[in-house]
């Protein structure tokens, strides 16, 4: 069977082109650029591909690759699936989610409430409004001159009945459609959005919101939310780890450990969202590892993001993963200083984004006084543009055997793809 298999394999690679450059981060991976051919020998996981190119072999990203001439590739048409993502907004399903989550939508009202008299006679945008809470809030809150909610889901037609139903219609103006293709009278004093995602930019509604910014932001104007930190925690992951790994060792006292290295790649490969991290779990202290100004930022500045992080263990446990969620900002209208923050991370009140579990291949123990150090890398997808790839970076120095056996080890999560 087995050299039959490689008989297959030897005899059949297939053939794939790259879709954009990739710098493999280490020797396991090999590198390629836009168009090169490449013959793929086993599709080894959905991620990882094992590939040649000229004679030279080593992993592939399969989201880089495509078949055939790029233009045939029908997967191709719309890199950003717009079609899915409004089309889920459409629904009601994560607007009840979005609704639901108090904290997150309390904090937009309190920064419409707490600016309410700077906000008089004040142009506003709301951009991707959904449903029109945010636009709501501001016209029942303050008196704004205009408030433009734009709205590129099929949500928009309801969002004009809940504007005139709640008698906003002379303020509140639905406009539908995206906001890149938007057309205003002025320019507008304030952008307000609730954009964040998963690991704050999945989904990379952000784009919009710059590109918003830079077309509709009059001089002066401001940004809400203004500013964005992505935090990061090492952290125990015990319960997970047994559901998901440990489980293998003995099942109704069979020995299934041959399955966890299948275990570790079904489970461990992408992060986990919607994990809820006690802060018991923590390791250490937090560390804010990317800080994004909203007025600064540049769309170009999205496609790779890194950061830097150390971290000193308060305790000693088991090192499972990296912990990440993020904060942001939004500064008072009238002082410049913060006014309100909205923090989605174990501290504070939950959220629906809950935070984002990264898990090691492999547990590492660590004893209080160690220190775990290293970088993040958010490096957008070339290709699905509102995916990205995480990858971690980190030693672990204990405070007992000195530093020179430390390991630097590497990990990338696709997010999604
Ligand atoms: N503001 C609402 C919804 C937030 S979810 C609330 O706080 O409850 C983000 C919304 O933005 C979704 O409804 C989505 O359809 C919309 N959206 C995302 N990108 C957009 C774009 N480029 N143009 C217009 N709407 C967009």
């Amino acid at each position: 069977m087995q050299t039959e298999k490689e008989d297959e394999d030897d005899a059949s690679p297939e053939e794939f082109f790259g879709l954009s450059d990739f710098t493999g981060s280490d020797s396991d991976q090999l590198s390629f650029s836009t168009g090169d051919r490449l013959l793929v020998h086993a599709r080894t996981s959905s991620e990882w591909w094992w590939a040649e190119l000229q004679g030279v072999f080593g992993y592939v990203p399969a989201s880089f690759l495509h078949q055939g001439a790029e233009e045939d590739d029908a997967s191709l048409e719309d890199p950003w699936q717009d079609e899915e993502y409004f089309g889920s907004y459409g629904t009601l399903r994560l607007h009840l989610e979005m609704l639901s989550d108090r904290s997150r939508t309390e904090a937009y009202r309190q920064v419409i409430l707490n600016n309410s008299s700077s906000l008089r006679d004040k142009v506003l945008m709301d951009l991707g409004c959904g449903t029109g809470i945010i636009s709501l809030f501001c016209a029942r809150l303050a008196q704004p001159s205009v408030v433009y909610a734009v709205e590129a889901s099929s949500m928009a037609d309801y969002t004009r009945q809940l504007v005139k139903q709640n008698g906003c219609e002379a303020v509140v103006t639905v406009l539908q459609g995206r906001a890149e293709e938007l057309d205003l009278p002025d320019k507008v004093d304030v952008l307000v959005s609730e954009w964040m995602g998963n690991c704050l930019l999945f989904e990379f509604m952000v784009e919009s919101v710059l590109l918003a910014r830079d077309r509709w932001l009059r001089e002066g104007g401001v940004m809400w939310p203004s500013s964005a930190a992505l935090t990061l925690v090492p952290c125990q992951a015990h319960s997970y780890y047994a559901e998901k790994m440990a489980f293998w060792e003995r099942p109704y006292g069979l020995d299934f450990t041959p399955l966890q290295p299948l275990a570790q790649q079904e489970f461990f490969t992408k992060p986990k969202f919607s994990h809820i991290i006690q802060p018991d779990d923590c390791l250490s202290a937090p560390c804010d590892v990317i800080s994004l100004d909203m007025y600064t930022l540049q769309v170009k500045d999205l496609e790779e993001i890194k950061g830097q992080f150390q971290f000193h263990m308060e305790k000693s446990g088991s090192f499972h993963g990296f912990t990440a969620w993020f904060t942001v900002h939004f500064e008072s209208l009238e002082t410049g200083g913060a006014t309100v923050e909205l923090n989605t991370g174990p501290n504070s009140e939950p959220t629906h984004w809950k935070q984002t579990l990264f898990m090691l291949d492999r547990p590492v123990s660590v004893r209080a006084g160690d220190s775990i150090s290293g970088t993040i890398l958010l490096s957008r997808n070339p290709v699905w543009r509102r995916h990205m790839t995480v990858t971690l970076q980190w030693s672990v120095n204990s405070s007992t055997e000195g530093t020179d056996n430390c390991q630097v080890e590497t990990k990338s999560f696709p997010m999604w793809r």
